[in-house]
């Protein structure tokens, strides 16, 4: 069986102590093992800060993208022996695969792009100069400068490649060196990442570390340069956001965590339009794709009263279409869930949802092939009121139909139920409805949606996360923010405000 190590200290290390197995979701067989016990971590955060970070901050922000974008480059020459390893340790289709691991160097790719407007300075202009005094001599500036830390990244099991990379494209590109954690059941794709990573000898030393095996103490090193991006359960997040050494350093914490996400019909949308069309086939993404297992997936679906029955059994209809089985068979659109904790997760959450509301398709029937299989799954709530709808993330493909009364504002307040979400959808051709829903609902989300027949033909499903766009939510989705171009780098530098005479800050900061 293959033992997975870590990159610390510009050396492969296994841990020691009773390994953690990796399984294979298709047959429970075992696939990997793994420990970071007795790794010295105090000595990998040092390396980070006195070989990585100064390496790093000696190249610009253009030769930083030009990295990013070779990482890119080499990564995808593994493409298809990752989406191998991705359904060997993860169950996922080929397709699922892709969108994880596609996501990673397309992040890249789009980072490095992102670097060609940065220049060759070693810091950023923040917004535009600010003249201070009676005339101009006396200025004020806003830059961003690199922190002098480690950017330590905490990721889930359901992205392992794109969980990784798109947080350290941001760090890198900003000059802040890397140790890399994956969520230890699904590692084999990120340690094969790492492998290439530093097979390829694109980044300097100590720019990129991997920890591969649980955190240990490595949060218990962390100082006031440091910073810690985690993503996972909100659960997880809380003890991260608790940590006492980070609580004592004010160690910058993001945290993107759980989020009921919503998708909502308007009254206004029949069964004739286009929008209609458009919210069948992205709610039926959003719930299989991943068997489920996205952040970003929908698991309520807001539907007008009166026709909720109606689009539960539309719904159910599409989703009879989902071929589930061997993510290796490339006819299956759907694979299992990614491990058999999970699946347990998942058979005690749909308990959970059958109390207050009724199974419509799908369910825990055993698939004929064993494994950890669960079919797509829709209930139906008579009304909306239970909180276990609003508050329950039952991680596998699954969804609750909920009615509202019609309008916007009905909508909106079910919907803001959720406590803070990663993305909601909104389908409807009703402008003046829109406004109303989406200026109720932004303040409670990251992501706002909106489908309607002008942009039908040409969207992506509201679950996919674009590198353009920021990603995150507030309170339940975990109040944090990665991504969005250039503001992905914002979490990773200092901004500064410099005061001084105008001829100084022109000439050296370019203010
Ligand atoms: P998880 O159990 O919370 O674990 C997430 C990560 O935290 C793993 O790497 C885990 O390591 C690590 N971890 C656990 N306890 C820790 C501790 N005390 N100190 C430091 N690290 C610790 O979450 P998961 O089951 O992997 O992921 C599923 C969840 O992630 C879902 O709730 C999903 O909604 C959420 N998610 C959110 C986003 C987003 O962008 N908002 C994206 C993807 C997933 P080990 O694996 O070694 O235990």
């Amino acid at each position: 069986m293959q033992t997975l190590s870590s990159y610390l200290c510009g050396a492969w290390q296994t841990g020691q102590g009773t390994p953690q197995t990796l399984e294979n979701a298709v047959n429970g067989q075992a696939v990997a093992e793994v420990s970071s016990q007795g790794l010295d971590l105090a000595a990998a955060v040092s390396y980070a800060r006195e070989v990585g970070g100064p390496a790093l901050r000696a190249m610009t922000f253009a030769e930083r993208g030009q990295a990013l974008k070779a990482l890119s480059a080499a990564i995808y020459e593994v493409r298809e022996e990752l989406i191998d390893l991705a359904a060997l340790n993860g169950g996922c289709t080929r397709g699922d695969a892709k969108f994880d691991i596609d996501g990673a160097t397309g992040t890249l790719a789009a980072y490095a792009h992102f670097a060609k407007s940065m220049g060759d300075k070693s810091y950023l202009l923040d917004g535009e100069g600010l003249q201070l005094g009676r005339t101009a001599r006396f200025w004020g500036q806003h830059v961003r400068v690199p922190r002098r830390g480690v950017a330590v990244h905490i990721n889930a099991f359901n992205f392992p490649a794109w969980g990784m990379m798109e947080k350290a494209a941001c760090a890198l590109l900003a000059g802040v060196p890397v140790i890399e954690k994956p969520a230890t059941a699904t590692a084999l794709v990120a340690w094969r990442i790492a492998q290439v990573v530093v097979q390829a000898g694109i980044l300097p030393e100590g720019a990129f570390q991997f920890l591969c095996g649980s955190a240990g103490d490595l949060l218990d090193h962390l100082g006031a340069q440091d910073c810690v991006a985690f993503t996972g359960s909100a659960r997880t997040g809380e003890v991260i956001r608790g940590n006492a050494n980070l609580v004592k350093h004010n160690v910058r914490v993001n945290i993107e965590a759980d989020s009921i996400n919503a998708a909502v019909l308007a009254p206004d949308v029949d069964e004739s339009s286009e929008t209609y069309g458009l919210f069948l086939s992205n709610v039926v993404t959003d719930m299989t794709q991943k068997s489920g297992q996205k952040c970003t997936a929908v698991r309520r679906i807001f539907v007008p009263e009166e026709r909720a029955e109606q689009v539960a059994q539309d719904l159910a209809q599409e989703l009879g279409r989902i071929k589930v089985g061997d993510p290796n068979d490339r006819e299956n659109r759907m694979g299992p869930v990614a491990h058999s904790g999970q699946r347990k997760d998942v058979a005690s959450g749909l308990a959970r949802l059958a109390e207050v509301a009724k199974p419509i398709t799908g369910g825990l029937a055993d698939h004929p092939l064993g494994g950890c299989y669960v079919a797509p799954t829709l209930f139906l709530a008579s009304d909306g009121n239970a909180q276990v709808l609003h508050e329950l993330e039952v991680f596998g493909p699954v969804a609750t139909v909920i009615p509202y009364a019609g309008s916007a504002q009905s909508a909106a307040d079910g919907v803001v139920r959720g406590g803070g979400g990663l993305v909601t959808s909104v389908y409807s051709n009703d402008a003046a409805w829109t406004e109303h829903y989406v200026l109720e609902v932004a303040p409670w989300h990251g992501r706002v949606w909106i489908g309607s027949d002008r942009m039908a033909e040409q969207s992506l499903a509201p679950g996919m996360v674009l590198p353009g766009l920021i990603h995150g939510g507030p309170g339940r989705a975990g109040g944090g923010e990665e991504l969005g171009a250039a503001r992905g780098l914002e979490f990773y530098t200092q901004r500064v405000a410099l005061q001084g005479f105008q001829g100084f800050l022109q000439g050296h900061f370019g203010a």
